[in-house]
């Protein structure tokens, strides 16, 4: 240790000698992706609520790191905790096709649920369940940096906004979570039971897109390379 220590200082002189007076130290930047998968890790090993009792595999989220929009869901199913993904069921299918109607591609966003456990047999999320979870979602944000937030369903839009009301008085509107804007719209899985409101949903997909649209143009584009 000694050795080093000298041989650091001698080196350190030279560089004195030549004229560098100070050494810029730099912290270490991570890239979005790099931080999603330290946080996946943290879920994996998460015992915070009682779900982890019974999930097989957590799910913390899939898409575009750098997304300018993200989708929030409620939790995973039993197809999601099999595969480890999120919206790969019946109701994935139908958020899928609701993008691909939209004209857009689901790589582009970035998808998640509230959260990151299977409820056993597809039970509503308990308040200490969203509560202990809610950390990993906030994260989520923090790294991402969405400028547009869809919920859907009652529980996201509610534990974000801190309110009560069900998703059908809070839909339809414009609402905003911490500077940004935040659509909230019904659960793929809820439309799939009740066909009739897809009409709803897809008057908030129109909002939504106009929205996306909007924040994409006033994106800066990169300089042109000379
Ligand atoms: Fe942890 Fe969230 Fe899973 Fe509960 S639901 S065990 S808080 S990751």
């Amino acid at each position: 240790m000694e050795i080093l220590w000298k041989s650091l200082k001698a080196y350190l002189k030279h560089l004195r000698l030549l004229g560098l007076e100070e050494i810029p130290i730099q912290a270490p930047l991570f890239e979005p992706q790099d931080e999603l998968e330290r946080l996946l890790a943290q879920v994996q090993k998460c015992k915070s609520c009682a779900l982890h009792k019974t999930r097989k595999r957590p799910v913390l989220g899939e898409g575009n790191p750098k997304a300018l929009l993200m989708f929030i869901g409620e939790a995973p199913g039993a197809e999601e905790d099999e595969q480890g993904r999120p919206f790969v069921g019946k109701a994935g299918e139908l958020l899928t096709r609701m993008i691909k109607a939209m004209g857009l591609n689901r790589e582009e966003f970035y998808i998640t649920n509230l959260i990151k456990c299977r409820p056993p047999n597809n039970r509503n999320p308990k308040p200490e369940e969203i509560e202990a979870c809610k950390p990993f979602l906030l994260k989520q944000l923090e790294i991402i940096k969405p400028k547009l937030l869809c919920t859907l369903g009652s529980f996201a839009a509610q534990s974000l906004l801190g309110v009560q009301e069900k998703i059908s008085s809070l839909r339809g509107k414009v609402l905003k979570w911490q500077g940004i804007i935040l659509i909230p719209t019904f659960h793929p899985a809820f439309l799939l039971r009740n066909p009739s409101y897809k009409k709803f949903a897809w008057e908030d997909l129109k909002r939504l897109m106009a929205e996306y649209r909007r924040l994409k143009a006033e994106k800066p584009q990169a300089p042109p390379q000379c």
